[in-house]
C-alpha cells in the first residue's frame, strides 16, 4: 500500500479557538488509516492549540508555514526553525508561492530556509511551481527545476531524499482551477527524475500536489501513482471538507 500524505495549509486563517475546534472535530470523526498521515500548518499563534488536540495521534503532525533562516536575533516579526521546533512543530513549509510572489522570497532564500529547517531537526516541505505565463511559454520544467536546485542547494544526497516536495502550480492555488491529474503527474515525474539523479540509489521521494484540491477532485488526482499526497489550502479549513479529502478511497494503482 502506498503512503499518502495529506497536508493542510491554513494560511492566515483560524486563530487558536477555531483551530482547536476544527482539529478536534476532524480527529473525532476521522480515525487513523494505515498508510495515511496528516499535517496541519496553522498560523504560528495557533500551533499550541493544534498540538494539544493532536496529542496521542501518531498519524497526525503539525508545523509552521514559514521560518526565517537565522536561529535568533533582531528580526522582528520572524520566527526561527529552532524556536518553531521548541514550540513543538515537527514540520515547516518552505517557499510557498505566497511567500515567493507576495513577499518576494527568492530561490536562494528558500535554500537558506530549507537548510535552517533541517538543521533544527524539522521536516521540510519545499513548494515549487510555475506561474501561468511560465507554463504558457513552455517553461514549467525550467522553473520548477531551478526552484528545486536552489531550494535543495548544499544538501547531501541522503538529506535531499528526506525533503518532501510540494508541486503547486501558482495558477492553481486558490483559483478553483486545478492541474489535470495527467499534467500534475507529468511534472511530478520530471521532479522525481531530477531528485533520483541526486539521491542515494533506491531512495523513494515524496512529492505531493497542491492547487485547488477539493473533495470532488482528490480521488482523480490521487489515482495518479506519481502523487504521494496533497497540500490543500481552502478546502482544508472546514472540518467537513477536510474529512472528505482525508477519506478519499485508497487509489487503485
Ligand atoms: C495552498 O495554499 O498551498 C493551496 C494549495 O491552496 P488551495 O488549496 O486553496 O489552492
Amino acid at each position: 500500500m502506498s503512503r499518502l500524505l495529506f497536508a493542510a495549509n491554513w494560511k492566515m486563517h483560524h486563530g487558536p479557538a477555531a483551530a482547536r475546534q476544527v482539529v478536534h472535530e476532524v480527529l473525532a470523526r476521522h480515525r487513523p488509516v494505515a498508510g495515511r498521515e496528516q499535517i496541519f500548518f496553522p498560523p504560528s499563534v495557533s500551533l499550541a492549540a493544534v498540538l494539544e488536540e493532536i496529542k496521542g495521534r501518531r498519524d497526525v503532525a503539525a508545523g509552521v508555514q514559514n521560518v526565517y533562516w537565522e536561529a535568533k536575533g533582531a528580526f522582528t516579526g520572524e520566527i526561527s526553525a529552532p524556536i518553531a521546533a521548541e514550540a513543538g512543530a515537527t514540520w515547516a513549509l518552505v517557499g510557498h508561492s505566497e511567500r515567493r510572489h507576495k513577499f518576494g522570497e527568492t530561490d536562494a532564500e528558500t535554500g537558506r530556509k530549507v537548510r535552517a529547517v533541517l538543521a533544527a531537526g524539522l521536516k521540510a516541505m519545499l513548494c515549487v511551481g510555475e506561474l501561468i505565463e511560465e507554463r504558457r511559454a513552455g517553461r514549467t520544467e525550467e522553473v520548477v527545476l531551478r526552484q528545486l536546485d536552489a531550494g535543495l542547494a548544499g544538501l547531501d544526497a541522503a538529506t535531499t531524499a528526506q525533503v518532501v516536495i510540494a508541486y503547486e502550480p501558482v495558477w492553481a492555488i486558490g483559483t478553483g482551477t486545478h492541474a489535470t491529474p495527467h499534467d500534475a503527474a507529468a511534472v511530478h515525474r520530471t521532479i522525481r527524475q531530477w531528485l533520483t539523479a541526486r539521491a542515494p540509489a533506491g531512495a523513494r521521494h515524496t512529492i505531493v500536489y497542491g492547487g485547488s484540491v477539493t473533495p470532488d477532485n482528490a480521488a482523480a488526482l490521487l489515482a495518479e501513482e506519481e502523487l504521494d499526497g496533497v497540500l490543500v489550502g481552502g478546502a482544508s479549513l472546514d472540518a467537513e471538507s477536510w474529512i472528505r479529502i482525508l477519506s478519499t478511497p485508497q487509489p487503485n494503482r
